[in-house]
């Protein structure tokens, strides 16, 4: 039996409101998803925030997935601890894998300040050591007196970090501190001359009581909630070899095979494999250099030569690491890392990701949804797509790339997937045709655009090739008879 393609969508995006709502959301959402196609949700980060609103990257307190009267609250934004851990199950239930946002990188609201030794750094190149050590006032002492010592007595002092962007004292903006003893470490990414410093108070992965208190946590973490597998925030500031044995540590203790997905933030696809290298690839990535393609490719319009545009991206060096996205909560509009993709690409981009056989996609929640707070639209026909490559992009795939500003690709089929076998033709430009081989086995079949944009079907020819159409600008994926009936009775 032929495997399943697997679909991931992230299922929150960074504007949701802050109403506790999202934990049953997920609920009760979770058997449509599952009939959608979908086999893999990432979750936002669970655990206590600086405050109730935090998007769940102002880590407080992972112990406190919403349980304890801390930081005014016991909710989180998105709900109690048990609505979260019913949400999983949730997904259990319709066979959905959950995979968990870990974020490890930094602490913020700190409950003491300490008083402390540091050197001034350059922020531009944290290499630089701009002031003889200082006296400085740093907000790094953890006590959680609202949780008091349940499930973990470790109290995080200044001795668990490395360094911070702020002195109580001075109060200065735009600074950044080492503290004495600590040195950035050297296994991050190389921007602004060392990345370790993201914010926050920098955690520091050589101190072994953090280690060993990291390691407790994430055994907590799983036999808690259950999780299938782990989204690793702001990897490249946190040194490869954390990961490389803390995984390695936990998939032994626990003999799971818990497969971790890391945000490694950079479009240059030798960085993201010079990382997946350092860390024995024990991670997916998200193909980070794909996605700046889609944002060149739709902000060019008909110029891009769509040909090219998998050329020197994660997915075509390492289809089997490349976890490929569209769009995020950071690329959207508003946010660190705004580069979305315009709204007339992003259908195009999705059938890259979706109908292909390389990688393993991974769908943003306001792209399927949309956002109406925002303006921001659906991708029409997304949950067709989805549709598509979870019952008919199975077989052979041969490619039609002779055209820069049409695609064409066809999928042979599988036995064991009833109706598979499809004819993708997509332009950025005018109208399109490809003359596309998708074999004697469907020899006078009729082909139906599943996507609806040619009304009339094509016939497949006695030595099983056939012309395929689709309009300028859009997207037509030519379907079998049985597929097309099923995707039209099942909108
Ligand atoms: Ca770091």
């Amino acid at each position: 039996m032929s495997n399943l393609n697997r679909t991931m969508m992230q299922f929150f995006e960074w504007y949701l409101p802050n109403d506790g709502l999202w934990w049953k959301r997920c609920s009760a959402k979770a058997d449509n998803l599952a009939e959608l196609g979908i086999t893999d949700v990432w979750l936002p980060p669970a655990y206590k925030g600086t405050s109730q609103d935090d998007v769940g990257y102002g880590v407080y307190d992972t112990y406190d997935l919403g349980e304890f009267d801390q930081k005014g609250t016991v909710r989180t934004k998105y709900g109690t601890r048990k609505e979260y851990l019913d949400a999983i199950k949730s997904f259990h239930k319709n066979d959905i894998k959950v995979f968990a946002d870990i974020v490890l990188n930094h602490r913020m609201g700190a409950d003491e300040c300490e008083e402390v030794m540091a050197h001034k750094v350059s922020p531009a190149d944290r290499n630089q050591i701009v002031s003889e050590p200082q006296l400085i006032r740093v907000w790094s002492k953890f006590t959680f007196p609202g949780r008091g010592k349940k499930y973990s007595d470790f109290i995080w002092d200044h001795t668990c970090f490395t360094g911070t962007d702020w002195d109580e004292n001075t109060k200065e903006k735009g600074q950044l501190y080492c503290f004495e003893g600590k040195s950035w470490s050297q296994q991050t990414d190389i921007e602004n001359g060392n990345f370790d410093y993201l914010m926050g108070c920098d955690v520091d992965m050589d101190n072994p009581e953090v280690l060993e208190e990291i390691h407790r946590w994430l055994l907590w973490y799983i036999d808690t909630t259950g999780i299938d597998g782990v989204r690793l925030d702001a990897v490249k500031h946190i040194k490869s070899g954390f990961y490389k044995d803390m995984l390695s540590r936990i998939r032994s203790d626990k003999k799971i095979e818990l497969p971790a997905v890391g945000e490694y933030w950079s479009g240059e696809t030798g960085r993201l494999t010079g990382y997946l290298d350092a860390v024995d690839n024990c991670m997916s990535l998200f193909d980070v250099s794909l996605h700046y393609r889609f944002f060149d490719a739709s902000k060019s319009g008909a110029s891009y030569d769509l040909r090219r545009i998998f050329d020197g991206t994660l997915l075509s060096v390492r289809p089997d690491q490349a976890i490929t996205f569209v769009d995020n909560h950071d690329t959207q509009y508003g946010q660190s890392l705004q580069s979305y993709i315009e709204d007339g690409f992003k259908q195009l981009a999705y059938a890259l990701i979706l109908l292909r056989s390389e990688g393993t996609p991974c769908i943003f929640y306001s792209d399927y949804y949309g956002n109406p707070p925002k303006d921001r639209p659906m991708v029409p026909n997304l949950g067709k797509l989805i549709k598509i490559r979870s019952r008919y992009a199975y077989g052979d795939q041969i490619d039609y790339f002779d055209d820069p500003g049409v695609l064409g690709w066809v999928r042979r089929g599988e036995a064991d997937f009833p109706d598979s076998g499809l004819a993708v033709v997509l332009s950025n430009n005018a109208n399109g045709k490809k003359r596309m081989e998708v074999g004697k086995a469907f020899a006078g079949e009729l082909f139906y655009d599943a996507m609806g944009e040619c009304t009339e079907p094509v016939t497949i020819g006695d030595d099983g090739w056939c012309d395929f159409y689709c309009n300028g600008n859009s997207v037509s994926v030519w379907v079998r008879a049985g597929a097309f009936e099923y995707l039209s009775v099942n909108e």
